[in-house]
């Protein structure tokens, strides 16, 4: 077992910013910690770090309690989202900050530490740009080097705290097949923090997905998505549509049709239930639920509609291009039938 994190709670008075959480890394794994802000994923970061300390709990990674540990001795690499370079260094200076801080009977030789540089300054595709200052790169190559920075060090564990926030979407899902590129070479357990769950699926070999410093459900990209436990979750991974149903053997009706259902429990009597863009059928005709078209965009391979019904309620859905919404015009009249839906 690689990382092993026990029972953590982490209070700031009688605030409980972490309760009780518990997870395990396997070596090399790639983990998001996905939730909303204020869910506590910085607070946990920083005790995996050991910039802070949690008031109960455990910490072990390979066998080493790193509760006793310090920071230093923990050897984990840390990246921010914002640019934590020096700024009077050059980028070559800053990747090897980590290295020259060592006391001088752990650091390595100038021509090491230089090898180390010219090392990371490939893997990061900066070959070039050593000589330079921080105020001279673009947001995105600033986080490439606080990146090579942190993996300097050689770290048993690198915490990425949504390294990409403050950069535009565009350079985000550029950088973000990057890393996981760099990290497939390294081979060093990663923990991503991130808000943005589309960069969690996309990024993570398993996400952990926090809500108030409790930890809501972990597991795989696709598991999280198609077997969601909670409403929390579901509504966090993915656009969310929500009307009432009378459930009854894992059918959902809606009077005059129905739909099966997905649930973590049995459920029965009058529910919301949830349904995802891709999970229904758009009908010319009822029964279904009545609403409007009131926008059309192609996304990709699919067709991405907005549709309002009567009492105001907006709907997202999406449909191949070939299928039954792709000769609707806005304003047209549709009926919404659920294919399948959730409930919680
Ligand atoms: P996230 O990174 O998920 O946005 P944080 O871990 O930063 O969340 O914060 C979790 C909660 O703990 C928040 O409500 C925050 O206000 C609180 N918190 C974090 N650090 C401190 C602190 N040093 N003192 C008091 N409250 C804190
Ligand atoms: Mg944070």
């Amino acid at each position: 077992m690689s990382l092993v994190v026990e029972n953590i709670t982490k209070r700031f008075s009688d605030f409980a910013a972490l309760n009780d959480v518990s997870f395990e890394a396997q070596p090399g794994e790639f983990l998001a910690l996905l939730g909303p802000s204020g869910s506590g994923k910085t607070t946990l970061l920083r005790l995996l770090a050991g910039l802070d300390r949690p008031d109960t709990g455990r910490i072990d990674f390979d066998g080493l309690d790193y509760l006793t540990l310090s920071a230093r001795d923990r050897r984990v690499g840390m990246v921010f989202q914002s640019y934590a370079l020096f700024r009077h260094m050059t980028v070559a200076q800053n990747i090897a900050f980590g290295l020259n801080v060592r006391a001088s009977k752990d650091r390595p030789s100038k021509a090491e530490i230089q090898a180390t540089v010219q090392r990371l300054l490939k893997l990061i595709q900066l070959e070039d740009l050593g000589k330079r200052y921080p105020s001279q790169l673009s947001g995105g190559q600033r986080q490439r080097v606080a990146l090579a920075r942190a993996l300097a060090i050689n770290p048993r564990i690198l915490l990425l705290d949504e390294p990409f926030g403050a950069l535009d979407a565009l350079v985000r899902k550029d950088l973000r097949r990057w890393l996981r590129r760099i990290h497939d070479e390294t081979g060093v357990t990663t923990l991503f923090v991130t808000h943005d769950q589309e960069e969690a699926l996309d990024l993570a070999d398993r996400v952990v997905v926090l809500k108030d410093g409790q930890i809501e459900q972990i597991g795989k990209p696709l598991e999280l998505y198609r077997h969601p436990q909670s409403a929390f979750v579901f509504d966090f991974l993915g656009t969310s549509n929500q009307v009432p149903a009378s459930l009854s053997d894992g059918v959902a009706d809606f009077g005059g049709f129905s739909a099966p259902v997905v649930s973590p429990k049995a459920l029965s009597g009058a529910q919301t239930v949830r349904f995802r863009p891709f999970d229904t059928h758009l009908l010319r005709e009822g029964p279904g639920f009545e609403a409007k078209v009131l926008s059309l965009l192609p996304a990709g391979a699919n067709l991405r509609l907005e549709l309002q019904s009567p009492t105001g309620q907006v709907f997202e859905t999406q449909h191949a291009h070939d299928s039954e919404a792709s000769d609707l015009c806005l304003n047209d009249t549709v009926y919404l039938r659920p294919s399948k839906v959730y409930a919680f």
